[in-house]
């Protein structure tokens, strides 16, 4: 005998995945549903849902990772239940993240003898490093501002009008002023002379940058250890350098050996760098490290007395995942020196190849360097008919994410779109790159500009209404020049550069 039973509502499995009730109804956006879901169900909505993000790879706007290979995928997902905070329960992690803070130190030369462990902390990105090297230079300004009895409630600190958005947080959140030195027409980095110049006896620190976020260029650190060297002299101040190498961190060190950028100059005590830019792991892991114990106040430090033993912490925030951490391990050991120089000198080279597509067909102004983060930022040479947000628009038919923005005072007057080259960009894409924005340019052409169609409209309606007067066809071009003006300001604040 053959029982038969009739399937239940609530049975998904025998209902086709896109006829359940489950993918018939919304779902709520706003109130937690009242009830449960099939665990297939639930994964079926939200992977759907998530196919209309772009495809990270082919995100050309970030710096951050987007590929690691499976044996590290593997150590993340095996690690992906562990709680860093819990040293004491996972010393091996902790101990990792110990070597990687000497590794990083070393590779930026910190003055460390054989046995001399490094002075440095783990965070979640660069912005967590800069907040924590902040307060740093805050607290030890403000000691030595107290012990003089002299006024301590102004500080500053002077960086370039390229900076960071975190630099601005880092102001607003902690009370210090931001002195920026401007920008100039063709000059898109901090000028180290003007930079020296804004120092007083209340500036905290002078922040470099090596690897500006708009056009990849390197600051010129040594001008300004050197310059700064001299004002510090002759004012018996001691003003430090901090140097924001975020994106060039993992960078100069394998391709530029001989730039002297980090602690071989004197005045830099503190360095930031992302783990997950060019250290070459996914999102989630930066790093700070100080000169010596001196540069990072004690007082900072906390001791947590935390299921165990006692625990020397500096960091934001308290829990976190260990799987970043163990992933930059495997990449430090698993590629070595040799490696990552390999996979930058690869970068550079795709780099150049996507440069000289560009210049090859004649519509371009580069305004990246050679010598910096391997991108290239780019500007139209005549944009009156078409500017650089269409051809971005444009590029993402074809799958393309490439941002287009402009630039910070005063230079901002200038538009770029930019592509930063990731270890994953082959040679390949960078070549299939270059056809397709020829194909856009070549649609460009054939297309009415949007700028000119919208005056042209305007002068018809002014010979089509009599009366009305040259003030109003004036007017019009005037809104016309406010809408644009206004989208690449709404465009500058949504495309997050990061
Ligand atoms: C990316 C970047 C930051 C912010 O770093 P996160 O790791 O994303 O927090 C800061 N400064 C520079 C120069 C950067 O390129």
């Amino acid at each position: 005998m053959v029982l038969s039973k009739t399937a239940s509502e609530s049975d998904v499995s025998v209902h086709s995945t896109f006829a359940s009730r489950y993918v018939r109804a919304s779902l709520p956006r706003f109130k937690m549903p009242e009830n449960s879901i099939p665990k297939e169900a639930a994964f079926q909505i939200i992977n759907d849902e998530l196919m209309l993000d772009g495809n990270p790879r082919l995100n050309l706007a970030s710096f951050v990772t987007t590929w690691m290979e499976p044996e590290c995928d593997k150590l993340i997902m095996a690690s992906i239940n562990k709680n860093y905070v819990d040293m004491d329960e996972y010393p091996v992690t902790t101990e990792l993240q110990n070597r990687c803070v000497n590794m990083i130190a070393h590779l930026f030369n910190a003055p460390l003898g054989d046995s001399e462990t490094a002075v440095g902390v783990g965070t979640v990105g660069s912005s967590e490093a800069i907040m924590l090297a902040g307060l740093a230079f805050k607290r030890k300004w403000q000691n030595k501002r107290k012990a003089e009895g002299k006024p301590y409630d102004k500080p500053n600190i002077v960086t370039g009008a390229n900076v960071q958005v975190c630099w601005e947080k880092f102001a607003r959140y902690f009370e210090v002023e931001l002195k920026e030195v401007k920008l100039s027409d063709g000059y898109y980095v901090m000028d180290p002379e003007k930079a020296v110049q804004m120092v007083d006896e209340n500036t905290i620190c002078v922040a470099a940058i090596l690897g500006s976020t708009l056009n990849g260029e390197f600051e010129d650190v040594k001008l300004l250890n050197d310059l700064l060297v001299e004002k510090n002299k002759s004012t018996g101040w001691d003003t430090p350098i901090h140097v924001d190498a975020a994106s060039g961190g993992f960078i100069a060190p394998f391709i530029y050996p001989e730039l002297e950028w980090d602690f071989r100059l004197p005045l830099v005590k503190s360095i930031n760098v992302s783990g997950h830019k060019y250290g070459l792991v996914y999102a989630g892991i930066g790093w700070v490290i100080w000169r010596n114990k001196e540069d990072l106040p004690e007082e900072l430090i906390f001791h947590i007395n935390y299921l165990g033993a006692d625990q020397p912490t500096f960091t934001l925030n308290f829990s976190k995942g260990s799987s970043q951490v163990i992933a930059q391990y495997y990449q430090l050991i698993r590629l070595g020196y040799e490696g990552y120089r390999n996979v930058m000198e690869n970068c550079r080279d795709n780099m150049l190849v996507l440069k000289q597509g560009l210049e090859k067909t004649g519509k371009f102004n580069i305004v990246s360097k050679d010598n910096g983060v391997p991108l290239v930022a780019f500007s139209l040479k005549d944009n009156s008919l078409h500017n650089e947000f269409e051809v971005s628009d444009m590029l993402r038919r074809f799958g393309w994410i490439v941002p287009a923005y402009t630039m910070p005072p005063d230079a901002q007057h200038v538009t770029v779109l930019r592509v930063v080259i990731r270890e994953d960009f082959s040679r390949t894409l960078a070549e299939r790159l270059v056809i397709d924005i020829g194909k856009v340019l070549h649609e460009l052409e054939t297309l009415p500009s949007r700028i000119s169609a919208k005056i042209v409209l305007a002068n018809e309606e002014k010979d089509a209404v009599a009366d009305k007067d040259k003030k109003d066809v004036q007017k019009e071009t005037r809104e016309i020049i406010t809408a644009w003006r206004k989208l690449v300001i709404q465009r500058k604040k949504m495309n997050g550069v990061c």
